[in-house]
Formats: C-alpha cells, sequence, structure tokens
C-alpha cells in the first residue's frame, strides 16, 4: 500500500494519501489544504480518488475538502456530528485569520462500523468523540494503522477547549476505540510525528491510569 503524509496549510495538519498499487484507487484523509500539492503526489503514483475522509471539520483539516472533490469528482465522508461545525466555517476562518474556504455538500455520513475499502484493506471508520462531537478515526488492520485525526496525538491528546470539545468523552473515546487496538498499530496524528499504540499506553501522561 501507498501511503504518505503530507502536512498542508499553516496549521500543518497531517493528510494521508494511501493508494493500492494494483487498482491505484486512493483514499485522501484530511486535505485541509495545499491541494495542489496533493495532486502532485497523486500523479505521481498514477492515483485516482475514490474517497475524501474528514476526521472532523475543524478547517485545517475539513478547508481543502471542496477543491479536492472539484479536482477528482470523490464523494466526501464525514460524521454528521460534526455538520454544525462544519456550517461555521466561516466563523473558523475569521477566528484564525485565514481566508474562507469553498464548502462542499458532504456525501456520505462516515459511522462507527462502517468500512471503506481499498485494494485488499479495510479501512474502519471509529467513533472517537471528545475532540469534536463528530470526530472519527480510521483503523487499517491491514496495515497496522490508525489515522487518528486530533484525538490521539505523540504525548498529548486532542483539545477540548473548542466549541464541542469534551476532555471526559475524548478519554473514553481513546479508552474505549483506541487502547484496544493491537499495541504495534502505528498512529497517524492529525499533526506532528508517528507513534504506536502502545507507546501511547505506557508514556501518555494523559492516558496513565486509564486502561
Ligand atoms: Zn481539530
Amino acid at each position: 500500500m501507498i501511503h504518505e503524509i503530507l502536512p498542508v496549510g499553516v496549521l500543518q495538519c497531517n493528510c494521508s494519501i494511501f493508494g493500492d498499487e494494483t487498482t491505484k484507487e486512493a483514499v485522501v484523509i484530511d486535505p485541509g489544504d495545499d491541494i495542489d500539492e496533493i495532486r502532485k503526489i497523486l500523479d505521481r503514483h498514477g492515483l485516482k480518488v475514490k474517497a475524501i475522509v474528514i476526521t472532523h471539520a475543524h478547517i485545517d483539516h475539513i478547508g481543502g475538502a471542496a477543491k479536492m472533490k472539484a479536482l477528482t469528482g470523490a464523494p466526501v465522508y464525514m460524521n454528521a456530528r460534526d455538520q454544525a461545525l462544519y456550517d461555521n466555517l466561516d466563523w473558523q476562518a475569521s477566528w484564525l485569520g485565514m481566508r474562507r474556504p469553498e464548502r462542499t455538500a458532504i456525501d456520505t455520513l462516515a459511522r462507527e462500523g462502517d468500512t471503506l475499502r481499498l485494494g485488499g484493506a479495510e479501512f474502519h471508520i471509529l467513533e472517537t468523540p471528545g475532540h469534536t462531537q463528530g470526530s472519527i478515526s480510521v483503523w487499517i488492520p491491514a496495515e497496522s494503522k490508525l489515522v487518528a485525526g486530533d484525538t490521539l496525538f505523540l504525548d498529548s491528546i486532542g483539545r477540548t477547549d473548542l466549541p464541542g470539545g469534551d476532555g471526559r468523552q475524548i478519554l473514553r473515546s481513546i479508552r474505549d476505540k483506541l487502547l484496544t487496538l493491537p499495541e504495534d498499530t502505528v498512529v497517524i496524528p492529525g499533526h506532528g510525528e508517528n507513534t504506536t499504540i502502545g507507546r501511547e499506553k505506557r508514556d501518555n501522561f494523559f492516558l496513565q491510569g486509564l486502561s
């Protein structure tokens, strides 16, 4: 499986581009910005995007979704509980002093238990609310990878002081949905360096006494 991680935009959101070498299909997760750079990666591998997945509706993760969809025609997947946050995209932009991105319709609601198929691999949608009410993580067992959005980071967890955030809920999500995954699962957070489930279970200060 091809997997490239590209930090995009001023907040350097990790955009993941997964591609199947045989079918040449791709899944793009969190194309927050820099769609031209994402396109270069897709072109370099000869990939055609079949799905655009949004882990949550913060502007740095969803800001480029409309442009990505216009470019590829691929459907946009997001959890319904972040629709209100997405409807406030203009407010998010002004709060951060960013220009307002174009908006798109959400084509498919991503729910707990949904799976997307890319080549021989399944992408499982896990609902992990807390950073936002509609936050999801994407688990790819065949690759031993988890795209965690802004729920779990190397040595940290997602902030919960923004609208829709809930400090107890994010810990419950991490305990019940993420720390139960195999310890060698590589975690690709929404920002910064990769980690593993085992490492965060052991060393993440915020998770001590949780599991
Ligand atoms: Zn966020």
